[in-house]
């Protein structure tokens, strides 16, 4: 569709251009013709004019010729006729000359024949008389001269000459005539040209810009029947709906959070007012393609109406997420929408409605939304608010956690503590697991639980995670070295620092500073991890240096006994859920049995998690466990005690 508009707005500008072109030629050749015409009647002047000139000449020789008539009479001497020769001569010189000149002028030419030949006649006749006069003196020859033939004769010439005269002037006012009228015409056909051009740029003009119109009205219409909003090209309200409903469906069956945010931009009704519409609709343009940038790949952003957006955001595992969310979504805000705002400053206002708190129905979760936008613009503007004001606490106070974690690790704000592992036959302490903790300056300690998540998704895990090993390395072959003891240490590693690439590297140079023997760390990942196609390489690679990997919390996740076997896992860790139950429970009980039968014959070691009483204990001895971890032996424990503690243990019974 949009091809075709293309080709017929280039079909039409161009057909105009070639009619343009056209006209042009055709008023620029008359324009030529005219010009043209107007020389050669230029140079038809200039002719007749010189035509004229020398008839004027030879009227002024007649006269000379006349003046020696008389000087004739009176002396008799031949040498008087002499202005006659000459004007003879020059007659016949002129003559040739005027019928070149009067080619067109047939007349003319006759008419000077007639006064040549009349002159001849005249010279003829006085040569007659002067002869009379040589022969018979003065009186023998004045009869002839009273006669006033030659008189007659004379005159004749000179009328001649007049009419031709005359007749030339005549020629020369009728071309002068024609001439003005021909440059009138010359100029009226430019005239004509560039008005017939103002007209088609006109009709170019109009065109071009009606089917860029009906262009930008198809495609409004367009995206109109796609759904889409014609301006932004956003999908609109009804769309929505239907993908809310569709979230909180996903949402029900895999447990996680949905959030709606609705987004009002501040003070935009005064843009409209002051830039006026199409400045105002390129802000919301610019505005959309903002929040489709910063919103999350598998979010989705659409146009509800005027100045006010609304993003949707599926499979959230908490519903703090969206805060983070929704204040990125604020600072692409910051920057102004267009150059004439730079005065100006467009925030957005954000309320974020949670699915299940807030409501389970597109309608009540739109509704809790949007009363939360206006509560978030009654605080101040260029601010998020959640419907529910809980979350709104623990959602500020996630965002404290997000930002203060970039600089905890300079800050020296983490520590670790260490867990024993008792082996359940003899009482001993076989490992020790490091366990991060982080003081908060302000808000205290923070349990792992709540900043781990964070970590993860801002990246940070890489640098923490890669502190807690060096650090768990280094203070075990610490305690090995001063206690004698063969201890072995366990550390969780975040499924994100294995998708990096660089952790099995990482682990390597540890090992090689810190001299802790491969087989004697034990990596804790979680079931979910196994099945993950890029860490395939990473848990190769780490089994390639011979540590020992760990399954913990097992139980919990979705594994397979295969992957168990592909990775050669050494342990599992029973999540403390299952052991919580024991020995009452007979499901905790069961599973605590099978999962200790499998591991047998998988020959893979079993620890048991989060072991409280010494029931549990006596339990999981009698199933064949032969490792714990708990409050029942210890719990996690500061550096400054684990010696005392091992001491303790060794020489227990
Ligand atoms: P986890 O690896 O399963 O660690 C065991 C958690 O259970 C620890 O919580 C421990 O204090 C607690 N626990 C141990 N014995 C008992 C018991 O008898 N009763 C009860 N109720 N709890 C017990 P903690 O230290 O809060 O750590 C929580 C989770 O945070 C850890 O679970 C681990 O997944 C993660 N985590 C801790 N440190 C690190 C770390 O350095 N890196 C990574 N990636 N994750 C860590
Ligand atoms: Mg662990
Ligand atoms: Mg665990």
């Amino acid at each position: 569709m949009p091809h075709r508009i293309r080709v017929t707005i280039e079909n039409k500008v161009l057909y105009v251009f070639v009619l343009g072109l056209l006209l042009l030629i055709l008023s620029g050749l008359l324009a030529l013709y005219e010009v043209h015409g107007l020389l050669a009647s230029e140079s038809r002047r200039m002719q007749l004019h010189h035509a004229q000139l020398t008839t004027e000449q030879l009227l002024s020789a007649l006269q000379d010729a006349e003046t020696g008539q008389r000087g004739y009479l009176l002396t008799g001497l031949p040498s008087y006729l002499q202005p006659y020769y000459e004007a003879r001569l020059h007659l016949r010189g002129i003559d040739q000359e005027m019928h070149a000149a009067l080619r067109s002028e047939p007349r003319y030419a006759a008419e000077l024949a007639d006064v040549d030949r009349l002159t001849r006649l005249k010279l003829a006749e006085l040569e007659a008389t002067v002869a009379r006069r040589s022969q018979g003196g003065l009186n023998a020859a004045l009869p002839e001269v009273l006669s006033g033939n030659g008189k007659v004769v004379m005159d004749r010439i000179r009328a001649d000459l007049d009419s031709i005269q005359s007749g030339l002037q005549a020629q020369i006012s009728a071309i002068k005539l024609s001439q003005g009228q021909r440059m009138t015409r010359a100029w009226t056909s430019l005239l004509a040209l560039s008005l017939l051009l103002a007209i088609v740029q006109g009709v170019v003009y109009a065109l071009v810009v009606r089917e860029l119109r009906e262009k930008r009205r198809l495609k409004g219409r367009l995206r109109e029947h796609l759904g889409l909003d014609a301006l932004t090209g956003l999908p609109t309200g009804a769309f929505l709906i239907e993908w809310i409903r569709y979230s909180l469906a996903q949402a029900r069956r895999d447990g996680s959070h949905v959030a709606l945010l609705r987004i009002n931009l501040d003070e935009f009704r005064s843009v409209n007012a002051r830039l006026g519409e199409a400045e105002g609709d390129r802000a919301l343009i610019e505005a959309a393609s903002r929040l489709l940038t910063t919103a999350r790949s598998s979010d989705v952003v659409v146009r509800l109406q005027g100045d006010e957006f609304a993003v949707l955001m599926p499979g959230l595992q908490a519903a703090e997420e969206s805060a983070v969310c929704a204040q990125r979504l604020i600072d692409a805000f910051s920057l102004p929408l267009l150059p004439s705002l730079q005065e100006q400053h467009i925030g957005a206002s954000i309320g974020i409605a949670l699915f299940p708190q807030d409501g389970v129905t597109p309608a009540d979760l739109l509704a809790a939304a949007g009363q939360a936008q206006k509560s978030a613009k009654a605080a101040g503007k260029n601010r998020h608010q959640f419907a529910t004001p809980q979350v709104e606490l623990s959602a500020t106070r996630l965002q404290t956690l997000h930002n203060d974690l970039h600089r905890a690790l300079e800050s020296h704000e983490f520590y670790l503590v260490y867990q024993p592992e008792i082996s359940l036959a003899s009482g001993r302490v076989t490992a020790v697991e490091a366990l991060l903790r982080w003081r908060h300056p302000q808000l205290g300690e923070i349990s792992p639980d709540e900043f781990i998540p964070l970590a993860e998704r801002s990246g940070l895990i890489l640098p923490i995670g890669a502190w807690v090993l060096r650090q768990a390395c280094a203070q075990t072959m610490r305690w090995r070295r001063e206690h004698g003891h063969s201890l072995r240490l366990s550390v969780n590693v975040a499924t994100g620092q294995l998708e990096g690439g660089e952790f099995v590297a990482l682990v390597r140079e540890v090992l090689a500073q810190t001299a802790l023997p491969a087989g004697d760390l034990d990596l804790e990942i979680v079931e979910r991890l196994l099945l993950k196609e890029d860490a395939a390489d990473a848990l190769g690679g780490l089994k390639g240096l011979g540590v020992r990997l760990v399954i913990d919390d097992f139980g919990t996740g979705y594994s397979s006994l295969g992957y168990l076997r592909r990775f050669s896992v050494d342990t599992l860790k029973i999540d403390r859920s299952f052991i919580s139950g024991l020995p009452e429970s007979r499901g905790d009980a069961a599973m605590a049995r099978s999962i200790l039968a499998m591991a047998a014959e998988l020959d893979i070691s079993v620890v048991a998690e989060g072991v409280e009483t010494e029931a549990q204990a006596s339990f999981l001895r009698e199933a064949g466990c032969s490792l714990a971890q708990g409050y029942l032996f210890a719990r996690p424990l500061a550096v400054a005690d684990v010696p005392a503690f091992l001491e303790m243990r060794a020489s227990a019974p």
